[in-house]
């Protein structure tokens, strides 16, 4: 249950959360969250101790893999983990292979596997993630200190744009229940119900991709003063980095008059793991207990300490998972910690997501993350809507300048080829490599305004 604070201090909110949404220290699981590193660790020292004797009796996968790479059977510690070998999604699904439809890594018998979801298949064929109840229990509460980090209290009223399934992302329905909110689901992308719910006053606050809310501000019945628009106080970002880009965030608050704060998960561990809180300096870990995070250098593959400023590979390890649990699961994602403490009590770090590992590039020995090609290009809107993508040629990791940037306009802007030049030049002062911009126009472009890409092989 939630807890608040014995005496709420009066303090500034955050664009337009209002009354107790900007209470930043309104804390979910206070216990937990605020807990300092050492008794965190403690806890997650007897989660894995039990955790890995549930992998050696129940994963016949875990307790080969262990057996492969010389581990015994006899204790091995959470400060030791690191001598434990990471798990790829690669892995995971040859182990479903092996043994359809849940693989050697089910962790328990199959009648007590109550929930399945399918993954989105962005890298490859859709893989199932299995859960028990307790699982789906976890992922409930994890979500739950997610949402409420985010300034989603009782009181809110959320249209959510995340589908029910077949996605985990659907489980965040369960979530908005357990924490009492309103709740309004529309099918991903269906924009008329969405301007309608927010035109009726049905809600305060929008879950949604920032492709979408991004799509959403460029429309009409958006603007400034609008019902829409009137209505809508808050709107939390997930599915797809963006949220926390300065140029794309900035936008969607002045056009909507709106905060913006971001959340992230990872099917194959939970799909809300990250919260951001209205302090906006970005994305606590709320996993404490149920999963044990670790940073990974993404040339070297070795440890790193989570600390300011740190950029690395998230890899996890579920403590308490009993289906499908994994160990040292490489993420591929590349983040940068903001920090690792906050205003508002949590002691859990922050985090924004750079890229996905396989979306970065070099050039000329520096990494590149189209996040951050993204952010230069957002800032010439309105000029442009703020979508754009990276044009890979092959596979190579490394690419030669300059590098081809498909960037979207409006009808209003045309193929205005100083635009692209002035474009150019931003990202060569600001990210030092060259590149070479096309303009593409709004119909054009392709893709739903749902989700993008922002890489695309061509060639
Ligand atoms: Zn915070």
């Amino acid at each position: 249950m939630p807890s608040q604070p014995a005496v709420n201090k009066a303090r500034s909110s955050a664009g337009r959360l209002k009354g107790d949404q900007c209470e930043r220290d309104w804390i979910w699981d206070r216990a937990v969250e605020t807990a300092p590193d050492d008794e965190r660790f403690a806890a997650a020292s007897a989660a894995w101790d039990l955790q890995f004797q549930h992998l050696l009796k129940g994963s016949e996968f875990y307790s080969r893999k262990f057996r492969e790479a010389g581990i015994g059977t006899a204790k091995l510690g959470l400060a030791d983990i690191s001598r434990l070998p990471f798990s790829t999604k690669d892995e995971l699904r040859e182990a479903v292979d092996e043994r359809p439809p849940f693989g050697t890594n089910a962790g328990v018998g199959v009648e007590r596997i109550k929930r399945v979801y399918q993954t989105s298949g962005t890298t490859g064929s859709p893989t199932v993630i299995a859960l028990t109840l307790n699982d789906m229990e976890t992922w409930t509460s994890i979500g739950a200190r997610t949402y409420y980090a985010t300034g989603i209290h009782e009181h809110a009223g959320v249209l959510t744009t995340f589908g029910a399934g077949p996605f985990v992302a659907g489980h965040t329905h369960f979530v908005l229940t357990r924490i009492g909110t309103r709740v309004v689901p529309v099918a991903p992308g269906d924009t008329t119900r969405v301007l309608f719910a927010l035109q009726a006053g049905l809600v305060d606050t929008l879950l949604a991709t920032p492709s979408f809310a991004q799509y959403l501000a460029n429309r009409p019945e958006s603007a400034d003063g609008n019902a829409a628009s009137r209505a809508l106080i808050h709107v939390v970002t997930g599915g797809e980095p963006g949220g926390g880009i300065p140029a794309i965030r900035d936008h969607i608050e002045r056009v909507l008059g709106v905060t913006v704060t971001e959340v992230m998960g990872i099917g194959d561990i939970a799909p809300s793991l990250f919260g951001e809180c209205p302090s906006q300096q970005g994305m606590h870990f709320s996993g404490t207990g149920h999963v044990w995070p670790e940073l990974i250098d993404p040339d070297t593959q070795e440890p790193m300490a989570i600390e300011t400023g740190a950029v690395g590979e998230l890899a996890y390890t579920h403590l308490t998972r009993e289906a499908m649990p994994v160990v040292r699961f490489l993420s591929g994602d590349i983040v940068r910690i903001e920090g690792t403490s906050c205003d508002c009590g949590r002691t859990s770090f922050r985090m924004r997501c750079l890229a996905r590992r396989d979306d970065m590039f070099i050039v000329r020995g520096v990494n590149v993350y189209p996040a951050a090609i993204l952010a230069v290009v957002g800032e010439f809107r309105p000029r442009v809507t703020g979508r754009a993508r990276v044009v890979r040629r092959g596979s190579e990791v490394s690419v030669q300048p300059p590098v081809p940037i498909e960037v979207e306009v409006p009808a209003a802007t045309g193929l205005d080829a100083a635009l692209a030049a002035e474009i150019e030049d931003a990202v060569h002062t600001r990210l030092t490599f060259r590149c070479k911009v096309e303009l593409i126009p709004e119909e054009a472009f392709g893709e739903s305004g749902y989700k993008t890409k922002l890489t695309v092989t061509r060639p």
